[in-house]
C-alpha cells in the first residue's frame, strides 16, 4: 500500500488543478490539500500468551464542511499516516460527488491482522475505538469497514463505542451485520453503484448493454459482484475475470454463477472448467466494451495504456489508473468512470444504514436499491454534463470539480473563506 502515498501527493494536485480550473481563491486549495484532524493513537493490547503487544493507529478527519466525517478502518501492515490522510481526502470528494451529507474521514492500524487470534483481534478492535472515541459519533465521525476489516470487526467497535457513551449509538459505526442495525443492500452496494454508472454511461454513449462484452480484474467483493449483475441484469458476455492467482478467458462468455461456486471451493478462479488460463497483463489487454479494474491501484499505468482495448474503463477499486494512463486513455478517447464516482456505491448505503439507524426504521432491499439508483444516475449526470460541457476535462477533472464545488460552497456559507473566495 506504499503507492498510496504517492496517491496523495496525486490527489492534491488534482485538487489544487481543479480549484484553479474553477476560479477559487487558492485558500480553497491550502485547505484542502490538508486534513483538519489527524489523530495518532497507541493501543496496547494483552496477546493470548500474556504479553503486551503496543498496535500503532491513526484517524484522519480530512473536511467536515459537508457533514460528519465518513470513510472506513484499514488493518494492513504498510498502513501508514500518509496513506490514511489521502483516504481521507479521497473520502471527503466521493461524499461529495455522491451529494452525500459527509465530509471524509479515514483510519488506520499498523497490523498484519491474519497473525491475530479472534481474541487479540478484538482486544485490538475495542483498543483502537478507546484510542479514538473522543473524536468519533454520529454526529462526528461515522468509520465503516475497510482492506482488514469487516463485519465482525465493526460489531465489536461498534460495542466499545456503546459502553464507552454509555448507551447504544448505532449510527456511530457503518457496515454492521444487520442484526445490529446493517443496512440490506450493503454487500452488493459498491458493484450496484458501479453497474449504475455503466449504465448510465452505455446509454450516454449509444453502446448496448446486452451482450457487450466485459472483463473484470479481481474477483474479491467488489469485482465478482460486478460481473454477477453486468451477465445477470443486463445480458453482458463476461469474457475474462482475475484474482490474485491469475486470469479466467472464456471467448463465448463465462458462466458467473458457476465461476463463482468454483472460486469458492477452490479459492481460485484459475482452472475453472472449459476457460483458458491468461495472465492478468493479458487479461487488461482484451479487446472489450467494458473494463472493470476492481482488484489493486496503478494497474493500469504508462506502460499499458495504450494497449488497453476497453469503450469504457469503470473503477470497482480505488486509484487503479495513474494519472499517466489517465491522459493516455482521454486521448485514445476511452471513457474512464473514475474510482470517486464509480465505486461511490458502498458510501452511500452507508449513509443509508446511517439514516436508518438514526429513524429506527429499516427499509427492503428493493427500497435501498432504488435510493441507490437515483444517486448514482444524478451523480454520473452532473458529472457527465460538466466533463461534456468543459472539453478539456476528463471525467476524473468534472467528478474533482463537481466535488470541490460542493464543498466550497459549504465552507463559504460556514464562513471559514473570509469575505474574499
Ligand atoms: P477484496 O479483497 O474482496 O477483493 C480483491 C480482489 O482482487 C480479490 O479477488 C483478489 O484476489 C484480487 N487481486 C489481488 N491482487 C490481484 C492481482 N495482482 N491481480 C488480479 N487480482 C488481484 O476487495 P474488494 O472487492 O472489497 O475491493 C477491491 C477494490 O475496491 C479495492 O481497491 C477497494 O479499496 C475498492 N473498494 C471497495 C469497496 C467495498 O465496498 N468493498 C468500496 C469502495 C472501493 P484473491 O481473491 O485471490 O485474493
Amino acid at each position: 500500500m506504499s503507492q498510496e502515498i504517492n496517491c496523495f501527493e496525486i490527489v492534491q494536485n488534482l485538487i489544487d488543478d481543479c480549484v484553479e480550473k474553477l476560479g477559487l481563491d487558492r485558500t480553497v486549495a491550502e485547505i484542502l490539500r490538508e486534513p483538519q484532524r489527524v489523530l495518532s493513537v497507541s493501543i496496547p493490547v494483552q496477546m493470548d500468551d500474556g504479553s503486551i503487544k503496543v498496535f500503532k493507529g491513526f484517524r484522519s478527519q480530512h473536511n467536515n464542511a459537508c457533514g460528519p466525517c465518513k470513510g472506513g478502518i484499514r488493518f494492513h501492515p504498510d498502513v501508514s499516516m500518509d496513506e490514511v490522510k489521502a483516504l481521507s481526502t479521497w473520502m471527503s470528494l466521493k461524499c461529495a460527488v455522491v451529494n452525500l451529507p459527509y465530509g471524509g474521514g479515514k483510519g488506520g492500524v499498523i497490523v498484519n491482522h491474519k497473525e491475530l487470534s479472534p481474541n487479540e483481534l478484538e482486544q485490538l478492535c475495542r483498543g483502537y475505538i478507546r484510542a479514538i472515541a473522543p473524536v468519533l459519533g454520529a454526529d462526528m465521525d461515522v468509520p465503516a469497514p475497510d482492506v482488514g476489516t469487516n463485519g465482525q470487526t465493526m460489531g465489536w467497535m461498534m460495542d466499545e463505542f456503546a459502553r464507552y457513551r454509555g448507551y447504544n449509538e448505532f449510527g456511530v459505526i457503518t457496515g454492521k451485520p444487520i442484526i445490529v442495525g446493517g443496512s440490506l443492500g450493503r454487500v452488493e452496494a459498491t458493484s450496484r453503484g458501479c453497474v449504475f454508472t455503466i449504465r448510465q454511461a452505455a446509454k450516454a454513449t449509444g453502446l448496448e448493454l446486452k451482450d457487450a462484452t466485459v472483463v473484470v480484474q479481481g474477483f474479491g467483493n467488489v469485482g465478482s459482484i460486478a460481473a454477477r449483475l453486468l451477465s445477470r441484469e443486463d445480458g453482458c458476455k463476461v469474457l475474462a475475470v482475475s484474482d490474485s492467482t491469475g486470469a479466467a478467458y472464456d471467448p463465448n462468455g463465462l458462466d458467473i454463477a458457476a465461476l463463482e461456486k468454483f472460486k469458492l471451493e477452490t479459492g481460485s478462479v484459475v482452472g475453472f472448467p472449459g476457460s483458458k488460463n491468461i495472465t492478468t497483463e493479458e487479461l487488461l489487454q482484451l479487446e472489450c466494451d467494458i473494463l472493470v479494474p476492481a482488484a489493486l491501484e496503478n494497474q493500469i499505468t504508462g506502460e499499458n495504456a495504450d494497449k488497453i482495448n476497453a469503450k469504457i474503463v469503470a473503477e470497482g477499486a480505488n486509484g487503479p489508473t495513474t494519472p499517466e494512463a489517465d491522459n493516455i486513455l482521454a486521448k485514445r478517447n476511452i471513457l474512464v468512470l473514475p474510482d470517486v464516482l464509480a465505486n461511490a456505491g458502498g458510501v452511500t448505503v452507508s449513509y443509508f444504514e446511517w439514516v436508518q439507524n438514526q429513524y429506527g426504521y429499516y427499509w427492503t432491499e428493493e427500497e435501498v436499491n432504488e435510493r441507490l439508483e437515483r444517486k448514482m444516475v444524478e451523480a454520473f449526470d452532473s458529472v457527465y454534463s460538466l466533463y461534456k460541457e468543459h472539453g478539456d476535462i476528463n471525467m476524473r477533472g468534472a467528478a474533482y470539480m463537481v466535488a470541490i464545488k460542493r464543498i466550497y460552497e459549504a465552507m463559504k456559507i460556514r464562513g471559514w473563506l473570509g469575505n474574499k473566495a
